[in-house]
């Protein structure tokens, strides 16, 4: 298969991908190197408005939850992790997340993203364990949990299969899994920025093609600027739409730009916002079988978030009430729900907040009763964010 760039004209690759008809990735590759920023990002919003409601920008309050930085991986772009053994390595308790938990609540969040490290200690008993006490304590949240490198890991230490494992996660209240750890689906860059040894690019799709199997939705990511070539960006792209072909099991495609402070790689250059909008662009006009697409403003900052809703995107993500990976990268960004409405309405949408699995739009009325109930457990650092509760009749 060749990634090389299509000799089409940028015109009739956007005409064809405006009226529904499929681009391929050469196609692709070509409007990476050659598409007007401009004329990408209105191409661009044709197509998302295919997909959404052209007057409307969504978001959703969640938090991510890093039950644990250690990791027996040493990806070269990570300023996460620490190995096993190292006087900083945490394994946060139960209660602890319960804790966090009742802060989302508090602040009208529906869900949390529970990811790693991959420990190397942890059976998946420990996971059942967390998942269960979890939805007994906390039934109304949901559960967004361990990405494909900790499937793997357990699948690997319990020889078990991909699918069993995530059954297994399933049963114990497991709901949908981050498209976490996919970098860049191809082998090449992931052995040159030691992504390969957590999960090959096969065994990144395999392991999602199984939970789709489990009956599972999961998200898709792509996290470039790593110093790939363009090829490498539009064959994981391809392998995006392609199992979404063969499953239909994706909610949304979220990519974002490598932040390199304190990692491993601080040599390789900035990727700037022309490039990130571009990619934006292009991804939306290539993945015609996705409904969803992010725009990052965790990586880009609120303004270049705010105008990947002109590129493509209908959705500006989380208000990251905790974010721990990109932070730790040098990247630190969080707002309140209050903040995030303001963006989106500045940008010219009206703001709704939506389920985690993007099924329904969620009301502050409905959130109201729980967000109450948890208010005392809003810790100092958070309660800047906090909206004022709806009054009750
Ligand atoms: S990216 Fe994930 S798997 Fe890689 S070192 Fe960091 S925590 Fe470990």
């Amino acid at each position: 298969m060749s990634y090389a760039p299509s000799d089409r004209q940028v015109d009739a690759i956007l005409a064809d991908a405006v009226a529904g008809t499929r681009i391929s990735a050469a196609d692709a590759h070509r409007l990476l190197l050659d598409g007007d920023l401009l004329e990408l990002g209105l191409a661009a919003q044709e197509v998302r408005n295919r997909f959404n409601d052209p007057a409307i920008a969504t978001y959703n309050v969640d938090r991510n939850i890093n039950y644990t930085n250690v990791c027996v991986y040493k990806c070269r772009f990570c300023a996460f992790y620490r190995e096993p053994g190292d006087p900083e390595g945490y394994l946060l308790p139960f209660e602890e997340i319960g804790r966090k938990i009742e802060e989302t609540l508090a602040l009208n969040g529906t869900g949390v993203l529970l990811q790693g490290g991959v420990h190397p200690e942890l059976p998946i008993t420990y996971y059942e364990e967390l998942l269960g006490y979890l939805k007994s304590n906390y039934p109304e949240i949901h559960l967004h949990a361990f990405s494909p490198p900790e499937v793997k890991f357990i699948a690997r230490k319990e020889r078990m299969s991909f699918y069993d494992v995530i059954a297994r996660l399933k049963a114990a209240g497991l709901q949908s899994i981050p498209g976490g750890g996919a970098e860049i689906l191809e082998d090449e860059v992931r052995r040159e920025v030691l992504a390969y040894p957590k999960c090959s690019a096969d065994e990144w799709i395999d392991i999602m093609r199984q939970a789709h199997a489990n009956g599972l939705r999961t998200s898709a990511t792509m996290m470039y600027g790593m110093g790939e070539g363009l090829e490498a960006r539009v064959e994981h792209m391809e392998r995006i739409r392609d199992l979404q072909d063969e499953t239909g099991g994706f909610t949304a495609f979220i990519s974002w730009t490598f932040q390199h402070e304190h990692t491993d790689m601080q040599d390789v250059p900035e990727t700037f916002a022309h490039e990130y909008l571009t990619t934006l662009a292009v991804s939306r006009l290539f993945l015609d079988n996705v409904a969803h697409l992010q725009t990052s403003w965790v990586t880009q900052g609120k303004k270049i978030g705010q105008l990947g809703l002109q590129f493509g995107a209908d959705d500006m993500g989380s208000i990251m009430i905790e974010e721990n990976v990109v932070s730790a990268a040098g990247t630190a960004h969080r707002m309140s729900q209050d903040e995030m409405e303001h963006l989106i309405r500045s940008a010219g949408f009206t703001p709704r907040q939506r389920t985690n699995l993007y099924e329904r739009l969620v009301t502050r009325e409905e959130t109201a009763p729980l967000a109450r109930k948890y208010r005392a457990a809003l810790t100092p650092a958070n309660r800047d964010l906090a909206s004022p509760l709806p009054v009750i009749q």
